[in-house]
């Protein structure tokens, strides 16, 4: 992609060629922008220009940089796919298929189906564990739905408190809201964040215990279900919400930031979000969140962001240092 693509703008009048679309992604796919036959892995083709297709010269069989990638099956151009990408991972607060649908000059309904896909190839699917001996991890969980977004603040900290009762209980005062529960990993500045069926303790318990690395530091609220973690595989701290947010290294600030990021696009953006779709909002907003800024603290341009979603979207998933050219290094720009 051109260097000089900064801005939403320059993105759509760039990829408004589709040969520049096509190469954008190839480039993405494959080693050195070079195709790769899906069918047998030959690297060798005709370029069928009229077409925009390549034809195999091993087994003669034609292929699209569309194909194997979300946009396969798809008849929406990539001059509008790419643009809606840089869309979903550029807009801070997410963005609706009203908006998207209007800005591409597709239907409503056409906008909805790509941001699905978009959300759903945006899923980080990574299963390393987080933190490490010594590592500070925060482990936080939250109710989305029901009228607690409509609620004032104070009233939201009675809530929980009062949530933090009856939380072992059969979630019973929960009725119409969803939760989600979100571990963060200070040092990398990377979170996952999923629905979950309840806030019980074996259920909340079981996540860190899948996706935190024994020996790490894990700083959670004063909800019980945290209670007796193993205490011979994680340090445990906890912040007393109704005292005090943050008490030196123990609080749970980043997952706080990440759910009032969650909760404004919620609320703002989307009109109606049904339970059963809720994760995959939660995944684009896991994704802005993660590629704010790199493991140094180097905030990501809004390019960056999108080469990285592109690269993730096209099957070769790079690194935030293989995008930003910032291999361990500090730099301030
Ligand atoms: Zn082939």
């Amino acid at each position: 992609m051109k260097a000089s693509v900064k801005t939403l703008q320059q993105a759509i009048q760039y990829f408004s060629d589709e040969q520049v679309c096509i190469d954008a992604v190839a480039e993405m796919r494959w080693l050195g922008g070079k195709p790769v036959c899906p069918a047998c892995e030959h690297t060798e083709h005709y370029w069928l220009a009229s077409q925009k297709r390549w034809k195999c010269k091993e087994c003669w069989k034609q292929f699209t940089v569309k194909l194997g990638t979300i946009f396969e099956d798809s008849p929406i151009p990539l001059t509008k796919w790419l643009p809606a990408l840089w869309m979903v991972v550029n807009c801070k607060n997410g963005i609706s298929s009203y908006e998207l649908g209007r800005d591409l000059g597709v239907s409503q309904k056409s906008a909805w189906f790509m941001l699905h896909r978009l959300r759903l190839a945006l899923q980080s699917g990574s299963v390393a564990k987080m933190g490490g001996p010594g590592g500070a991890v925060e482990a936080d969980e939250t109710f989305v739905g029901g009228k607690q977004a409509n609620m004032h603040k104070d009233r939201r900290v009675r809530m929980q408190k009062a949530r933090s009762e009856i939380r072992n209980e059969d979630a019973a005062g929960h009725i119409g809201k969803t939760a989600v529960m979100g571990i963060l990993d200070r040092e990398t500045r990377q979170m996952r964040a999923k629905v979950v069926p309840n806030v019980r303790r074996e259920t909340l318990q079981a996540e860190v215990l899948k996706h935190v690395e024994h020996g790490s530091n894990v700083y959670t609220d004063d909800a019980g279900a945290y209670r007796d973690l193993p205490m011979d595989k994680f340090v445990h701290e906890v912040v007393d919400h109704a005292e005090t947010y943050v008490r030196g290294q123990v609080h749970t600030n980043g997952l706080e930031n990440f759910w009032s990021l969650l909760k404004r696009g919620l609320r703002g953006t989307y009109v109606a979000v049904e339970p059963f779709h809720l994760f995959r909002y939660v995944d684009e907003q896991v994704f802005r969140f993660n590629s704010r800024k790199d493991a140094s603290g180097n905030r990501l341009s809004d390019r960056d962001r999108f080469t990285l979603a592109l690269s993730q979207i096209a099957g070769k998933r790079l690194t935030f240092a293989e995008v930003t050219g910032k291999v361990g290094e500090n730099q301030i720009n």
